[in-house]
């Protein structure tokens, strides 16, 4: 297969991901992609009738695809195999001039969301090193024994480290292994929001909810350290968590730090969360970076030669989920230039993966996008004008982050809050003052502070 070819293989994969398989063969099966011609993609459709129904459903489907396998935003145009040629390129012309109308988003059909939705995370494709061994260990323990050996089983460490990867992996095995097991999973934004749904509904309060949670043989919650300061959600986790440990059903927990250091989490759950295992997972060193990289070179079909490999591995140290961006980026680029991957097209296009100090990067935008991924409020709330605790909380964060990484004036950063500055100096005192008090909040925005910035 050429890199195209790779490409639209894997565009297609990620298009049975979310549609079904006869949806994307029946539009999809003889489609090719005809040009990537620097920031637009054309793809060719069977046929005149194809080619409306790819431009009419699919297209902001296609970029978001596009956009998540390059690493940057590409202009989607659809082109018939059996079109007349000339007439195609004059159309093209007008095309250039006024873009067709996209569909409304709203019209689209919708993704379907849920643990069918990556089959490619496996325990076959996760790379062990020293720094995750103990992890991936207790998670293939988990499948093999579940809720007898560790439970909860509780997996920690930061962003773009292999947590949701393992349990997608454990997922997919226990799905072979105990075919009627009833796994849920959910992030635990999910959880907090059908929990607030669920308690908006006055009349069987909760009770779809709850025979939804505590009806389940497996439950992994990811990245609960989002209910943090979220009180009633800890409440209701509390209770479904006992419900399913006594019942003996295994639950497995990601977060981005240990139980103990997760602010406002009500200290009985923080019991519950370390009585049963605790496997951190550590930034790769320098060998299994290189074997990941090589493993993923395989998975997208890339060829790099050692030079290039060693190169990458020292200098992309962050997370894998980094060195999957950049390993995208190069495929394009070749796919782009025709040339192959070398050192220096490396050194070139990857300069942005390299830079350590992104203090001039982090943007107003980038401040409110991590802190409300983070913490699970929307943008919107973050700079509205709610001020139920939780939202203030993270509000002061954000100001805080906005006053020391954006290079914005405080008049600046008030007004992308709706507040004056003085609202902002408060936030920003408020925030050191705590750090100065509390150690674990100190901590927690020490790395909050350094994600923001290298990521
Ligand atoms: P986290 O949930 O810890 O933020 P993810 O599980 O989403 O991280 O991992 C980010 C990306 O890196 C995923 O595409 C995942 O497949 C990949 N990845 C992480 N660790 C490994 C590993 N050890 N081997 C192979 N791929 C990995
Ligand atoms: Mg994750």
């Amino acid at each position: 297969m050429n890199i195209g070819e790779n490409l639209w293989h894997d565009i297609v994969e990620k298009l049975k991901e979310e549609f079904s398989e006869t949806t994307v063969g029946l539009w999809f099966g003889s489609a090719t992609i005809g040009s990537l011609d620097g920031d637009s993609v054309t793809i060719v459709a069977e046929d005149d009738f194809k080619k409306s129904i790819i431009e009419k459903k699919y297209l902001p489907v296609l970029e978001r695809m596009f956009e998540e396998l390059l690493g940057f935003k590409v202009e989607v145009r659809v082109d018939s195999a059996t079109g007349d040629s000339d007439a195609r390129s004059e159309e093209r012309l007008f095309v250039t001039s006024a873009p067709p109308a996209r569909p409304d988003p709203a019209a689209q059909e919708k993704p379907a969301a849920g643990p069918n939705l990556r089959s490619e995370y496996t325990f076959d494709n996760f790379v062990v090193g020293s720094s995750n061994q103990l992890a991936q260990a207790a998670a293939y323990a988990v499948v093999q024994h579940p809720a007898e050996l560790y439970n909860p089983l509780f997996l920690f460490g930061p962003s773009g480290l292999g947590k949701t990867h393992l349990l997608f992996a454990i997922m997919n095995e226990v799905r072979k292994l105990h075919p009627n097991f009833n796994i849920l999973y959910v992030t635990s934004e999910e959880f907090t929001n059908e929990l607030i749904d669920a308690l908006a509904l006055r009349q069987n309060r909760n009770l779809a909810f709850k025979e939804k949670y505590r009806n389940v043989d497996m439950l992994l919650v990811d990245d609960v350290h989002f209910i943090a300061g979220k009180y009633s959600v800890q409440e209701e986790f509390f209770h479904t968590f006992n419900a399913l440990y006594n019942e003996k059903k295994q639950i497995i927990l990601t977060s981005d730090r240990p139980p103990r250091d997760i602010s406002y989490l009500e200290s009985r759950l923080q019991t519950r969360f370390e009585s049963g295992l605790m496997a951190d997972i550590q930034p790769p060193d320098t060998e299994l970076r290189a074997a990941i990289f090589k493993m993923k070179t395989q998975l997208l079909g890339i060829r790099l030669d050692n030079e290039v490999l060693t190169y990458l591995s020292e200098n992309i140290t962050n997370n894998v989920r980094q060195i999957e961006g950049a390993l995208k980026r190069l495929r394009a680029q070749s796919f782009i230039t025709g040339e192959p991957i070398s050192k220096a097209m490396a050194a070139d296009v990857l300069k942005d993966f390299f830079t350590t100090d992104g203090a001039e990067r982090v943007t107003i935008e980038k401040v409110f996008s991590f802190v409300s991924r983070r913490y699970g409020f929307s943008t919107e709330d973050i700079r509205g004008k709610k001020r139920t605790s939780d939202i203030v909380y993270v509000r002061h964060i954000a100001m805080y982050l906005c006053t020391e990484y954006t290079g914005l004036s405080l008049k600046a950063i008030g007004r992308q809050f709706g507040r004056d500055h003085s609202t902002v100096i408060n936030a920003r005192d408020n925030v050191i003052n705590r750090m100065k008090k509390d150690s674990a909040f100190d901590k927690e925005i020490r790395e909050l502070s350094k994600e923001l910035t290298t990521l």
